[in-house]
């Protein structure tokens, strides 16, 4: 089958989020299945900077706003047989900061425009050699099913996938972005495919189009279908809830792996933590943090955004400092929320240490060194992080939400087979109470010991995500 994956960040190339680590282990892993594989990315700046070995192919063109445009095409072509396809639209693409603007930490004002225009110059693409199936990723790529009906012909349709990595982001414009690409006004009256309270709307578009909806955990199937999670979409949602499936999100288990990883000071296993506990004490030692076994040690990596419950950390940050616990955090993002954390370790200089940007090293030293991983999260599609935690061996507390519910089974309600804690609403008396359940455990060598097995043995590989994603192509594609 031959497969075009359209995503804004895929690793090994740009990553701002999960959203990268998925799209570019997905591509892999699926040419390991026998499929050929097209991954396609805006040319960024950051990407062009990278220095790969890249071949010009033939440019597209395309009408955008009345005027003919052109969009170059550059290609690689992997050794694991994954062709890598970079779409490059300067105006768009050539600037610093894949969605914001790094000086300000707010987004680009034109993301609708530099979006729309890469999905159109990838339906260009499309159009010229059409693939069994187009798989379009979150709602930068969310207007190909919509277009793929005006450029390629209605007898030889192509299938199409979307899949909603996070439904918060939907990418809102004025219809005149929609009008520019060539979509129909006729697509633009109140309540058809194309309107949203008079705007336009990318994933409202992709979900209207697709063939087949995915989301990234089964839970979070079913939340985004309801007013509390569907983001003024779940009315739609729940009529096109035949199409949608919730496909656990996996992760790279050999970029994660505690037993080979070069980022750490020392690697581990199951068999023999022994690395762990170094990592714990030099990752002590980076944060400033006094040494010493006695209170655990909290990671947190991720995205400062209102969606990763920071303000519920901060509500119970005294009486967590109080109980003893340690925390190293790790994030970027809005600077309210560093501003909150820079609070937090001038109020608690001994138990709260933060690192601000994005570190990949760090991330790896974090989940590596840490007794527990918090992720308080208010929603979570999928959450890669508490699945990197569990298999570095650090105990994941959640809010039970999403992926986070579908990923961490709760210790005080099944204590046998229990890979974490998971608090039931996002509140700070529960988070609170959670931690202190944590650090009866933290204080059980035997039953800790369980539980960070229990979890470093789970399974949750991409390659598992890759078969299930295969498997729903065949539903839709007739070969
Ligand atoms: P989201 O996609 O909502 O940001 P996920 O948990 O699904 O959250 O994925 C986040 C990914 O980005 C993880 O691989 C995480 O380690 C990484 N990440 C997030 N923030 C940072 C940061 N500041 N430094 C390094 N890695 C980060």
């Amino acid at each position: 089958m031959r497969i075009m994956q359209v995503t804004a960040e895929a690793t090994p190339y740009v990553k701002v989020g999960g959203l990268a680590d998925v799209a570019g282990a997905l591509a892999g892993d699926l040419a390991a299945l026998g499929c050929e594989v097209e991954l396609v990315l805006p040319r960024y700046r950051c990407v062009a900077a990278l220095g790969l070995d890249l071949s010009q192919a033939e440019g597209v063109a395309f009408p955008l706003a009345g005027r003919t445009v052109t969009a170059g095409v550059e290609r690689l072509a992997r050794a694991d047989g994954v062709t890598v396809t970079l779409v490059d639209a300067p105006w768009a693409f050539d600037r610093d900061g894949v969605y914001d603007d790094p000086k300000t930490h707010e987004g680009h004002p034109d993301n609708p425009e530099r979006f729309a225009c890469f999905a159109r110059a990838v339906a260009e693409l499309i159009a010229r050699d059409p693939p069994d199936l187009v798989h379009a990723h979150d709602c930068h790529a969310a207007l190909l099913p919509g277009l793929l009906r005006l450029v390629v012909p209605p007898a030889r349709p192509v299938k199409t996938v979307l899949t909603i990595h996070n439904l918060a982001y939907q990418m809102l414009s004025t219809p005149r972005v929609l009008f520019d690409i060539g979509f129909s006004r006729d697509w633009f009256r109140p309540m058809s495919p194309l309107e949203f309270h008079g705007g336009a709307n990318f994933i409202k578009a992709g979900i209207h189009f697709a063939d087949l909806l995915t989301t990234v955990s089964p839970r979070y199937a079913e939340e985004i279908q309801t007013p509390e999670y569907g983001c003024g979409l779940d009315g739609l949602l729940r009529e096109r809830a035949a199409l949608l499936h919730g496909v656990l999100n996996g992760i790279d288990t050999a970029v994660w792996d505690p037993a080979t990883d070069p980022f750490l000071p020392a690697r581990y296993s199951a068999a023999d933590l022994s690395g762990k506990w170094q990592c714990r004490r030099e990752l002590l030692r980076r944060a400033r943090l006094p040494q010493g076994a006695r209170a655990p040690l909290v990671g947190m990596v991720g995205r400062l955004a209102e969606q990763k419950g920071l303000d519920l950390l901060a509500a119970a940050a005294p009486e967590l400092a109080r109980l003893g616990l340690r925390f190293v955090i790790l994030g970027s993002g809005q600077q309210k929320y560093h501003r909150l954390l820079r609070a937090l370790t001038e109020a608690f200089p001994e138990r709260f240490a933060v690192f601000q940007g994005f570190d990949d090293e760090m991330a790896h030293w974090i989940e590596a060194g840490s007794d527990f991983f918090l992720m308080p999260s208010r929603f979570e599609p999928c959450g890669l992080n508490q699945m990197y935690s569990m298999r570095y061996g650090s105990i994941p507390i959640v809010h039970r939400v999403g992926g986070l519910a579908d990923t961490v089974t709760d210790y005080d309600e099944s204590a046998d087979e229990a890979t974490g804690f998971a608090f039931a609403a996002p509140r700070a008396d529960l988070l609170l109470a959670k931690a202190r359940s944590a650090l009866a455990l933290y204080r059980d060598d035997g039953s800790r010991l369980a539980v960070m097995r229990r979890g470093m043995a789970r399974d949750f590989s991409a390659r598992r995500a890759a078969e299930q994603y295969l498997d729903l192509y065949n539903r839709i594609v007739v070969s």
